[in-house]
């Protein structure tokens, strides 16, 4: 079957006073209809680059995408006019991103903000519009959606506000939807909670959904498959129960390892040393200045992508052969 979704080779730049750099580097990756992958990596890694390239929205200047494909049901959403990808982002494919606060707007109240994009780009009239704000509101469980539906965001709590950003993205029906760490911002138990739904909702539609997160919990909790991002390319593709069993790169060991487990005691190892600036990145393997394996090959020349085994991809001089 063919990927509801698939990035070829995407790279995109940034420039800025130091240069023009890669944020998103050589990225190829897929999904299927009704999967959840998780994209990892820390901060800076091109991950959120990646969503935004997809749905078009690089702030340009100073971004570009600059290469590559991105095909949806066979059309490449960048040849797209701008016309065109309002149209995907109000009907196909859909954003939660990490901050509430600033992607809902301030002075529209909720029914209003959820209901602008239905009538935009799928032709209901005002009323019925409203109607269907309400219903997404009930859909991703608000208590009292009719009155929640009239308030401003400032008068919500994070957790309920994060609710609206999932109702707001789901009430297009989307076959794609990204989220962007969904639950950073929210309390433990909230969090959990608002996992169980979009899990729940993404099985409803029968939807993909592609999840960004630096936390390895929430991965293993969510999705089928993993691409581990390290310094705008990904360095390790695979299921999620391989990953985690046997973690091949450097760099997701490095992540596994400064993951707290359940009842564990043990003091964590975060990976020394700081993601490299993409305007200066180092020579060779680019997580070779942090890797405890690397050897002289690491630092002069930047390793392909091997396939160890079927399904399992890393770029790491390691696993070459
Ligand atoms: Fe470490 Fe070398 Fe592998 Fe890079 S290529 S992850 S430096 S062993």
């Amino acid at each position: 079957t063919k990927p509801l979704l698939d990035i070829h080779r995407l790279t995109t730049c940034f420039s800025s006073a130091q240069g023009i750099a890669k944020a998103v580097d050589n990225v190829s990756l897929s999904f299927m209809q009704g999967e959840t992958l998780a994209i990892v990596g820390e901060s800076g890694c091109g991950k959120t680059v990646l969503a935004l390239s997809i749905l078009g929205l690089i702030p340009d200047p100073p971004g570009r995408v600059t290469d590559g494909s991105i095909l949806y049901r066979d059309k490449d959403l960048l040849d797209m006019s701008e016309s065109e990808l309002m149209h995907i982002r109000g009907n196909a494919i859909s954003m939660i991103f990490q901050e509430p606060m600033t992607a809902l707007n301030p002075v529209f109240r909720i029914d209003d903000q959820i209901a602008e994009p239905l009538r935009l780009h799928q032709g209901f009239g005002k009323r019925e519009a409203l109607e269907k704000a309400v219903d997404a509101l009930n859909l991703v469980g608000i208590p009292n959606p009719a009155k929640i539906a009239r308030s401003f965001p400032h008068e919500l709590s994070g957790g309920m506000r994060q609710r609206v950003m999932i109702a707001m993205a789901l009430a297009c029906n989307p076959d794609i939807l990204i989220a962007d760490e969904p639950t950073t911002a929210l309390d433990v138990t909230i969090q959990a909670q608002i996992l169980d739904l979009m899990d729940e909702l993404r099985e409803r539609m029968n939807g993909s959904l592609m999840l960004i997160t630096h936390d390895l919990g929430v991965v293993a909790r969510m999705a089928l498959r993993v691409a581990v991002m390290y310094s705008g390319k990904i360095v390790e593709l695979a299921g999620v129960n391989d990953l985690y069993a046997e973690p091949l790169h450097p760099y997701t060991q490095g992540l596994l390892a400064s993951m707290p487990s359940l009842g564990e005691t043990r003091p964590l190892s975060p990976i020394p040393g700081i993601v490299p600036s993409i305007f200066d990145l180092p020579q060779g393997c680019r997580f070779h200045p942090r890797c405890p394996k690397a050897y002289q090959k690491c630092s002069l020349m930047l390793p392909p992508l091997f396939e160890p085994e079927p399904g399992r991809t890393v770029r790491c001089w390691l696993y070459e052969d």
